[in-house]
């Protein structure tokens, strides 16, 4: 049990009511009892599940999509290729596995993870290998081509919420009701770097802001214009994100957010026009996930897979090509950007 609710309960009583990006960074990255920080959250007996443990197929294809995007560049001869937040490290391995025939390639890469939490670190490296770790990407090396793949990571970094008033905005808070956290609202305040969204909403709706979020992509576009490189930006969300979309799923079911911090994954939904607007380099149009692995192959390396299977095997390889890819399982929801140079053609998968 790493229950935090006295801990930021005490918190609140010091400091007063927090943010909701300090609840979720509190919940997921606490050095001894956040989310992250203490398990491995993925698969079966964990809380959720995502692409790269459902199949091999998403790793694999993103590989080819990177070298592909690596020889339309000129393949350079040395080369970051990194992975925000590679869980348990199953894509990356993919990703390496899959380009192993591609020539000159691995002599190329040099592989950098960046993962906050020390119990996912040990996993990657059993899965991975040779690799260096990073708490952050200010850290990855500026002077080279740098390929990049985040599945599921950007969901995971903290959001702010503000609630529109008649004036300005109520920033969204928690803060301690009878000894139970609850959700309430700041002072009504003017939010200058939400004038965009006074156009696109009314009187009482919400939105949110992911300042991390942005914050690495416009690190991730500038080091990609000026040192050329792609990043493949996976995740759910929208191209504009409005409402309430905080959510926590403790195995496999959605729970209330503020109900067991520390215990439950903690999420939103990513809005990727913030991020696009971010990237000083080019960026593709938003593409379903289901419709990025089509244009890769999947069918074709499904069937090939299937040839090799039968039974109880085959049945789960099938399940597996049609959740990866079907309008209501994860083929609709999860959605990708690329963002790559001004001057280079766009990732395979991904349209501009
Ligand atoms: N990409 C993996 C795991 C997704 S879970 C997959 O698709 O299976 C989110 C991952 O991001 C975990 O590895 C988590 O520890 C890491 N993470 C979350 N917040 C982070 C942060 N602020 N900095 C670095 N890593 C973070």
């Amino acid at each position: 049990m790493t229950d935090l609710t006295p801990h930021l309960l005490a918190r609140i009583e010091a400091h007063g009511p927090m943010t909701v990006a300090d609840f979720m960074t509190e919940a997921l990255l606490h050095p001894t009892m956040g989310y992250y920080t203490t398990r491995d959250p993925l698969g079966a007996a964990g809380d959720f599940t995502t692409a790269p443990e459902i199949s091999q197929m998403f790793g694999e294809l993103i590989g080819l999509a990177l070298a592909q995007t690596w020889l339309d560049q000129g393949a350079p001869a040395l080369f970051s290729l990194a992975e925000l937040g590679p869980g348990r490290g199953t894509l990356m391995a993919d990703i390496l596995r899959a380009t192993r025939a591609v020539p000159d390639f691995h002599a190329a890469a040099k592989v950098h993870l960046i993962e906050a939490s020390p119990t996912l670190r040990a996993k990657q490296k059993s899965a991975v290998g040779e690799a260096t770790w990073h708490d952050t990407i200010d850290t990855l090396p500026d002077d080279q081509p740098l390929f990049l793949v985040a599945n599921e990571f950007f969901d995971a970094l903290p959001i702010r919420q503000y609630q529109r008033g008649p004036e300005g905005w109520h920033e969204r808070l928690i803060a301690n009701r009878d000894g139970a956290l609850t959700f309430a609202l700041g002072p009504e305040l003017p939010q200058p770097q939400l004038a965009h969204r006074l156009a696109d909403t009314t009187e009482g709706q919400l939105v949110e802001t992911c300042p991390t979020g942005t914050a690495i992509t416009q690190t991730l576009g500038a080091r990609i214009q000026s040192t050329k490189g792609a990043a493949l930006l996976i995740d759910y969300g929208d191209w504009v994100s409005l409402g309430d979309t905080l959510q926590a799923l403790q195995d496999h079911r959605s729970v209330p957010p503020l109900a067991t911090p520390g215990e439950a994954d903690i999420t939103a939904h990513v809005d990727f026009e913030a991020l696009a607007k971010a990237a000083a380099c080019d960026h593709s149009r938003l593409t379903l996930q289901g419709v990025f692995l089509e244009r890769l192959g999947i069918t074709q390396r499904a069937q090939a897979l299937a040839d090799r299977l039968q039974g109880e095997a085959l049945n789960s390889h099938v399940a597996a090509h049609r959740r990866l890819t079907h309008p209501s399982e994860m083929g609709n929801l999860f959605k990708v950007l690329a963002l790559f140079p001004k001057d280079a053609p766009p990732p395979p998968g991904c349209a501009t």
